[in-house]
């Protein structure tokens, strides 16, 4: 059952409301530079995840297949009492896996760089629950391993697993406060708000994914006070609405070191360190600006109300886009939605240069229209992903291409 493809609409929907309420309460959490940043990672981690999702699928299948301790038949998982409570047992043990995963995720450099995608956003709302990392096929799979071990059926663990990630979708919001004694138990949005925070007393705490209780058992766990409100954000900032810039940034900054420090060990051990461990020598040669949260400020360029017009406008073609792509992928896999996925990448990237008003954005974004559309469309008839354009069909392309191209010369 994919869980997460039918919660698309919910998330949508959710959102609408969400930035209805922000509006009407005038608490000002949603910018839609940030926003759109948030969700255009979400939709890159989507359609990357067509052609790197496999990895994972093809290891705990050969695991389950050939080193599963028990043999636990779907048929179990049904309605009936020993149905539900092996339901129970597999998301509670998948929770606790996702602990760790999350835990080592943050502590170790290498893992870092791939999830710090999800919390460089300096906002904190159901965008950010979107704003996934594209890279986390490399190593998330590896904690899950011990549950094929026992022998857990692949779709029963798929499904807790979406169901894992669908419930931490509601508790990125500011609008909901504290919850009292449900904080201490359950994720819920006060602790999961310490857990994007950049603050000192807040880092590397609450990671669980539904349950809080891990934390509490080994020892990560924070409430959220009063006296100290969080601050969103990683430290060192991403500073750009670039969405490929935000799954490259820390495993640049690592290369960085790796490729500067001398010693042959520092540069391998530094990717497996605890994060921000630095060899000695690139230390005091490249030394760390620390930053200061007294005086931290968002980034947050600032573009004409055209321009944000536009960003937005092309955004929806983005968001129909990836919808139509997911409904390829599902009828014909990954190869065939390969064409439609590099147009949409092309996209996302000439979008986040918009978005943060550089420089060659236009340049950019002209290729784009110009070049890689027209271009896109004929591979696509090529490849039959869509049947070759009527005369209609090139009219309506070449509306979209000039009308883009006239409402961008006027922002
Ligand atoms: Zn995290
Ligand atoms: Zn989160």
């Amino acid at each position: 059952m994919n869980l997460l493809a039918l919660a698309v609409p919910f998330f949508l929907v959710s959102l609408l409301v969400e930035i209805f309420v922000d509006w009407r309460r005038g608490t000002g959490y949603y910018r839609s530079n940030d926003a759109i940043n948030s969700i255009s990672a979400g939709v890159l981690s989507t359609t990357t995840g067509y052609f790197s999702k496999f990895v994972e699928w093809l290891i705990w299948g050969l695991v389950l297949k050939n080193f599963a301790i028990f043999d636990m038949p779907l048929d179990w998982f049904d309605f009936s009492a020993r149905g539900i409570l092996l339901w129970v047992i597999a998301a509670v043990a998948w929770d606790f896996c996702y602990y760790w995963q999350h835990r080592f995720g943050h502590e170790i450099s290498v893992f870092w760089a791939s999830h710090s995608v999800h919390h460089q956003s300096e906002d904190y709302n159901l965008s950010t629950a979107l704003r996934q990392s594209s890279t986390s096929f490399f190593y998330s799979w590896i904690f899950y391993l011990p549950l094929f071990l026992v022998g857990f059926p692949i779709e029963v663990l798929i499904t807790v697993g979406a169901a894992n990630l669908l419930y931490q979708f509601w508790v990125h919001t500011q609008h909901i406060g504290r919850l009292g004694l449900l904080d201490r138990i359950m994720v819920t949005p006060s602790n999961h708000r310490v857990h994007h925070a950049q603050n000192e007393r807040y880092i590397d705490k609450n990671y669980g994914g539904i349950f809080v209780l891990w934390d509490r058992a080994f020892g990560t766990f924070a409430e959220e006070a009063d006296e100290e409100p969080v601050v969103f954000g990683v430290r060192k900032p991403l500073s750009n609405w670039n969405p490929f810039w935000a799954n490259i940034q820390v495993f640049d900054y690592l290369l960085f070191d790796a490729r500067r420090t001398r010693l042959w060990r520092d540069k391998i051990g530094i990717w497996f360190h605890r994060t921000g461990w630095r060899p000695a020598d690139v230390e005091v040669l490249y030394p760390k600006r620390h930053t200061d949260l007294a005086s931290f400020e968002k980034f947050d360029p600032q573009l004409t109300l055209a321009r944000r017009r536009y960003v937005l406008g092309q955004f929806f073609v983005v968001i129909l886009s990836s919808m139509m792509i997911a409904e390829g992928y599902v009828t014909g896999g990954a190869q065939a939605v390969l064409t439609p996925c590099v147009l949409l990448w092309v996209q996302l990237y000439a979008l986040g240069l918009l978005n943060g008003g550089q420089t060659h954005a236009i340049n950019v974004e002209l290729v784009r229209l110009f070049v890689i559309t027209p271009l896109g469309v004929l591979v696509l008839q090529l490849v039959g992903f869509i049947s070759p354009l009527t005369t209609f069909g090139w009219a309506v392309l070449g509306a979209y291409i000039f009308g883009s191209f006239l409402w961008l010369r006027k922002s």
